[in-house]
């Protein structure tokens, strides 16, 4: 392609959705690689939004990823189902080639690739991930139907994911490797609240169990060291997020955890034309609306940089 676009989205998710929203009304005519199978990011993965501002009775997290989509499209956005694979950031003139193998020029990025989910880290939950270990209640959930399982993190994911599983299983235990909860005290209370959610705390999981698929978990109290062995079905890792920074190390300044390093209170990167929002840079707040936000300053930052 020997065309330059004025400006490339890399990455869906709120982030990426506000910054077409923005730069196409803009008339920058973005074009959006959404991603191949993460189109529509976190919250793809996710049930009922009830803390985005605008919607009173709660949104649904893929709904309100298709709302925003169709509003960054209908101002002329150009989204592309596939990802980018490759990116030189470093010229003045970006370089970045997609997964169908297409190479695309571009004046200036934003980087939206938001964050993918962390893993224990354990070699037999690699080995039975999609045979009882998930990191996805919303898609895995179904299956698990009036069965034990247990759910590891003490976050608002942990608890969200936790609260849904009781649709379908008989008996949900969160671990927690602490004795008390991060997620937010609404979350928190009603998991405590329902009677089919169990809490083992001070407990963290060391191996997982089982041939095919999973049988049962290994487990460690953090406080005495015991351990100990208990029968599960499934196991819902949602123990956080890591940033999904892998294709840009080495152009883009990044902090010890991977997260991009923005200037002050901009999304500017080290590299001139190179922005970033969403969980890419957000170690703390890392909600939609904090990222949609961030997306808009993204494409502020970058209309603002084409224009000089
Ligand atoms: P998080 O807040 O970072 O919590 C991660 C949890 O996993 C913590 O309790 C942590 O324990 C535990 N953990 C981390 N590494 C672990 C390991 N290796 N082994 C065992 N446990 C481990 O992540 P999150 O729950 O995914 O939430 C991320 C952000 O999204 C938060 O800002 C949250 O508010 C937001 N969120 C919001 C909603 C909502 O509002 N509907 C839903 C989901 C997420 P410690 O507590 O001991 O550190």
């Amino acid at each position: 392609m020997s065309e330059v676009r004025n400006v490339v989205i890399v990455g869906s998710g709120p982030a990426g959705y506000t910054a077409a929203i923005y730069a196409s009304r803009a008339q920058l005519e973005p074009l959006m690689y959404e991603g191949s199978v993460t189109a529509g990011g976190a919250l793809m993965n996710t049930t009922e939004v009830e803390n985005f501002p605008g919607f009173t009775d709660g949104v649904m997290g893929p709904d309100l990823m298709d709302s925003m989509r169709k509003q960054a499209k209908r101002f002329g956005t150009e989204l592309i189902t596939d990802d980018i694979v490759e990116m030189d950031l470093t010229g003045e003139i970006k370089i970045l080639k997609d997964g169908s193998g297409n190479t695309v020029k571009a004046k200036s990025v934003i980087l939206a690739t938001g964050s993918a989910y962390r893993e224990i880290g354990l070699e037999n939950e690699k080995r039975l991930s999609g045979r009882g270990v998930s990191w996805c209640a919303t898609c895995d959930g179904f299956f698990f139907k009036g069965q034990t399982i247990a759910v590891v993190g003490g976050g608002d994911s942990a608890v969200e994911e936790a609260t849904f599983l009781t649709r379908f299983a008989e008996k949900v235990v969160l671990i927690h490797r602490r004795d008390s909860l991060r997620a937010s005290k609404i979350m928190a209370d009603r998991a405590k609240a329902n009677p089919k959610i169990e809490f083992l705390w001070n407990t963290e999981v060391i191996d997982v169990l089982g041939k095919d698929k999973v049988e049962g978990l290994k487990l460690r109290n953090t406080v005495d060291g015991k351990e100990s062995e208990a029968a599960f079905t499934g196991l819902f890792v949602a123990i956080g997020h890591i940033p999904r920074s892998e294709l840009i190390v080495g152009q883009i300044n990044l902090d010890a955890e991977g997260y991009v390093i923005a200037e002050g209170r901009s999304t500017r990167t080290n590299q001139k034309g190179v922005f970033a929002c969403g969980d890419l840079v957000d170690h703390t707040y890392r909600q939609a609306i904090t990222a949609a936000g961030s997306g808009c300053a993204a494409a502020l930052d970058a209309e603002k940089f084409l224009a000089h």
